[in-house]
C-alpha cells in the first residue's frame, strides 16, 4: 500500500502564481515521496487525452457543475451534463496548453486519497481552508462560466487509483518513474523502530 502512486499537475495558473515550491512542499511534508517530475507545455492532444481517459468524465464534470449551481440556488447554464461537460473540456484544453505546467508522480500510503484531501474540492469558492485550492485561489463555477473559461484551481490530482494509473501511463514513460528509498520511509512504515536509539 505504501507504493500507491498518484498523478499531479501544477496547472499554468499555479506556475504563474509562483506556487510550485509551496505546492510541492505541502505534499512533501505529508510524507509522500516524489518519484517523477517534469516541466512542459502540454499539447492540445495531450490535454484532451488526459481529460477523456475516463469515458464517464464528461458526464460527471457536467453533473458536478449542475449540483454546485443547485446548492447555491442559481440556475445552471444548461440542464444537460454532457453539453456542459463538452464546454468544460474545450475550456480546459485552452487553459492547460496556455503555458508551462509541472507534472509529477507522488508515492505513499493512500497517495491518491491523501493528495485529493490536501488539494481540496474542485471549486476554490467552496474548497476547504487548509487545502491548496482553499488557501491560494478564489475562483468559482459562476465566474468561470461568465468568462467562458476553465476554473483556475492551481492543481490537477487523480481522483482514483485507476485514474492515477492511466494518467501516469499517459504522461510518463516507465523509466521516468524512479524507485528509491527515503530514510523517512522507515519511520512512516517500518513495523520496528530499531535503530533510533544508539
Ligand atoms: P477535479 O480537478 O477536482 O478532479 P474535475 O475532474 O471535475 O475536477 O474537472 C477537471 C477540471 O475542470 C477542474 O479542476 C476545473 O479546472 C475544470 N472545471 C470543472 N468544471 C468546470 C466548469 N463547470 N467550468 C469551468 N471549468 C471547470
Ligand atoms: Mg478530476
Amino acid at each position: 500500500m505504501q507504493n500507491e502512486k498518484t498523478f499531479v499537475i501544477i496547472k499554468p495558473d499555479g506556475v504563474q502564481r509562483t506556487l510550485i515550491g509551496e505546492i510541492i512542499r505541502r505534499y512533501e511534508r505529508m510524507g509522500l515521496k516524489m518519484v517523477a517530475l517534469k516541466m512542459l507545455v502540454p499539447t492540445a492532444e495531450m490535454a484532451e487525452r488526459h481529460y477523456t481517459l475516463d469515458p464517464e468524465w464528461l458526464r460527471k464534470v457536467g453533473e458536478k457543475s449542475i449540483a454546485s449551481y443547485k446548492a447555491k440556488n442559481i440556475p445552471a447554464p444548461s440542464d444537460d451534463p454532457i453539453t456542459l461537460g463538452k464546454k468544460v473540456l474545450t475550456r480546459l484544453v485552452k487553459f492547460v496548453t496556455s503555458g508551462p505546467v509541472v507534472a509529477m508522480v507522488w508515492q505513499g500510503a493512500h497517495a491518491v486519497g491523501i493528495v485529493r484531501k490536501m488539494t481540496g474540492g474542485t471549486e476554490p469558492l467552496s474548497s476547504d481552508i487548509g487545502t491548496i485550492r482553499g488557501d491560494f485561489v478564489l475562483d468559482s463555477y459562476q465566474i468561470a462560466d461568465v468568462s467562458d473559461r476553465a476554473i483556475r484551481n492551481l492543481v490537477h490530482a487523480s481522483g482514483s487509483v485507476a485514474e492515477a494509473e492511466n494518467e501516469i501511463k499517459l504522461w510518463f514513460k516507465p523509466e521516468e518513474i524512479l524507485n528509491y528509498r527515503l530514510i523517512q520511509d522507515a519511520i512512516l512504515y517500518d513495523v520496528n523502530l530499531d535503530g533510533i536509539l544508539e
